[in-house]
């Protein structure tokens, strides 16, 4: 299959070979083993204005016509430009809200504070705004040419979710690896819900995904995770959503959780392409927040971004993050050079704590954006970000999709909570005055 003429096509991150199909089941560069990159075609982008693009995104909404009603799809010229209306499998991603939240912000130590709200999606992830695009990519392949027979992913919990959800509405067969023990009840219900295989291993993430990648090397899967940069057109449209919410512009700052920094370089990857197509005038700062026990972000960012060493990752609440040998870091050490980046690494008790504040003030964050907002609190403190600076945080999934840590936060039973935080249901027999006589006391 040769790639029509203003198609986008996969290339070396590297630089040393391109032009092969995205349709092609490869995820790395046949010559040097580098990652791969999907290119645009910059003619047929070039093609239309900056004030065109912005006129054209703004003229699509969740009110249009299916399938430019997603947020992802209504920017389909720089997801997959040309894959048709009936390959294209949407269960409603994007277009999440982006919420001022000047009390947590004040709890936090900084009031300028919003939330874009990537968690409230189909699977509860945003997850959801690259699985759109490889399940399509595939239903397309499948159509035209037969096979893949399966998809497969290794996951912490919330790109199995997706997969699945997407792999059930597309009618596509797909197994995920799950590291034993190691993702929450609800996240493991989502793929058994769906149908699919569901495959729990004695391991950490990077052991299932070491085996995922094999399985699909010698060709028995499709492989879904963010090595794979189908997903990452799709995740880069958060970017462009996010600037278009503001009018056009950009915050001074974007923090997000980072594991396998996929989510990372395509949030830079969509600021830059949308500068660069004049819908945007400046690239804003980007501080990924790692959970202290897998953190080798961090390190990296100690050292200038040269280079990363995996480390092997510990226990921590923010399960979606604990990932040791981060599958996209040399794509996200480019991005976070060209962002002019931050890393902030923070501790069990810090995100315990931002938790409990945020959800004190009526955001409900799952533990891998209580690290985001925790880091958000710990670069105020010490002068990183200034009063004045706009700070927006990616919450990237919802808190419902982890009670047992919720529960934890407001029983404040996780490490370092103070007793006095604690709040748990009042027993009391079905009577007025009882319960007149509870509601307000012990309150100030
Ligand atoms: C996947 C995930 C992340 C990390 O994204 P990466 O692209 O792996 O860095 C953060 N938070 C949640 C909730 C996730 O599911
Ligand atoms: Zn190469």
């Amino acid at each position: 299959m040769t790639p029509e003429p203003g198609a986008a096509v996969l290339a070396c991150s590297a630089g040393c070979a391109g032009g092969f199909p995205v349709f092609e089941a490869i995820y790395a560069c046949p010559r040097c083993g580098a990652l791969l990159d999907v290119r645009h075609d910059p003619a047929a982008l070039g093609r239309r204005s900056g004030a065109e693009w912005r006129a054209l995104f703004d003229s699509r909404g969740p009110a249009s016509a299916w399938p430019l009603a997603s947020g992802v799809w209504g920017k389909r010229e720089w997801v997959l430009p040309g894959l048709p209306d009936g390959d294209v499998v949407s269960l409603g991603e994007g277009w999440t809200s982006l919420v001022p939240a000047p009390r947590a912000g004040a709890a936090l130590g900084h009031e300028r504070l919003r939330v874009k709200q990537c968690g409230t999606s189909h699977s509860g992830s945003f997850k959801d705004l690259g699985m759109t695009v490889l399940v399509s990519a595939v239903r397309h392949r499948r159509r035209e040419r037969g096979g893949p027979a399966a998809i497969a992913c290794a996951s912490t919990g919330d790109t199995s979710a997706a997969l699945a959800a997407y792999c059930a509405a597309a009618g596509i067969p797909c197994a995920v690896l799950l590291p034993r023990g190691l993702v929450s009840p609800a996240q493991l219900v989502q793929p058994l819900a769906h149908g699919a295989r569901v495959l729990s291993l004695s391991t950490d993430f990077d052991g299932c995904m070491g085996i995922v990648k094999a399985l699909a090397a010698e060709g028995t899967v499709y492989l879904a995770n963010s090595m794979n940069p189908l997903r990452l057109e799709g995740q880069k449209t958060v970017a462009v959503e996010l600037a278009q919410q503001l009018s056009w512009t950009v915050p001074d700052w974007v923090f997000l959780p980072g594991g396998n920094l996929g989510n990372t370089a395509a949030l830079c990857a969509g600021f830059t392409l949308a500068r660069d197509l004049g819908l945007i005038d400046r690239l804003p700062r980007i501080c990924v927040a790692q959970s202290a026990a897998a953190s080798p972000l961090y390190e990296s960012f100690r050292r200038g971004f040269s280079s990363l060493t995996p480390v092997a990752a510990g226990p921590t609440a923010a399960t979606a993050i604990r990932i040791g040998d981060p599958v996209s870091a040399p794509r996200a050490l480019r991005a976070l050079r060209a962002c002019d980046g931050r890393v902030e690494e923070v501790g069990e008790r810090a995100l315990a704590e931002a938790a409990r504040l945020c959800a004190r003030a009526g955001l409900y964050p799952c533990p891998q954006t209580a690290v985001a907002l925790a880091a958000l609190r710990q670069a105020a403190a010490v002068g990183a970000v200034l009063p004045d600076e706009e700070v927006v945080v990616l919450a990237t999934a919802h808190g419902l999709k982890f009670t047992e840590f919720e529960l934890a936060v407001a029983r404040g039973s996780l490490p370092g909570a103070q007793e006095d935080v604690e709040n748990v249901p009042i027993e009391l027999p079905a009577e007025l005055a009882a319960v007149r006589a509870a509601i307000h006391e012990g309150a100030g």
